[in-house]
């Protein structure tokens, strides 16, 4: 499914949502469909498919989005308690949105996937 443009509405702010941190690097938003309490994606602002597509030239991007994902769930209170970060990858991963993003999950207990 060709829907990347959604999540890139939303970093050029066309979509109206609720972006709780920006950078020249990144963009944090509320989840329109939250799966818990807290539920932020953290996405880079230029264009990734999927993990499959992260190399050497753009690695950085995704230390920055999981540095910045910690501070997040620090800065809404969900460190202590834990928290789950979650990339999705293509059809067996459960990826319905073919923009790289991550997924920060806390606010309750959340099971394991294994
Ligand atoms: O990892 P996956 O591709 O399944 O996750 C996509 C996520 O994007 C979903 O959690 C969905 O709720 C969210 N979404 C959103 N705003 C949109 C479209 C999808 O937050 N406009």
């Amino acid at each position: 499914m060709n829907n990347e443009s959604i999540f890139q509405d939303i970093i050029n702010k066309k979509i109206q949502t609720n972006i709780v941190y920006q950078d020249t690097i990144i963009t944090a938003f509320e989840d329109i469909n939250p799966k818990a309490p807290v539920h932020i994606l953290i996405v880079p602002n230029i264009f990734i498919k999927s993990s499959n597509e992260i190399n050497k030239k753009n690695k950085y991007i995704l230390a920055h989005m999981f540095y910045i994902a910690v501070k997040i769930a620090k800065k809404q209170k969900i460190s202590r308690e834990g928290y789950k970060i979650i990339i999705n990858c293509n059809k067996n991963g459960g990826q319905e949105i073919n923009y790289l993003h991550m997924h920060l999950l806390g606010g309750k207990e959340l099971r394991s996937l294994y």
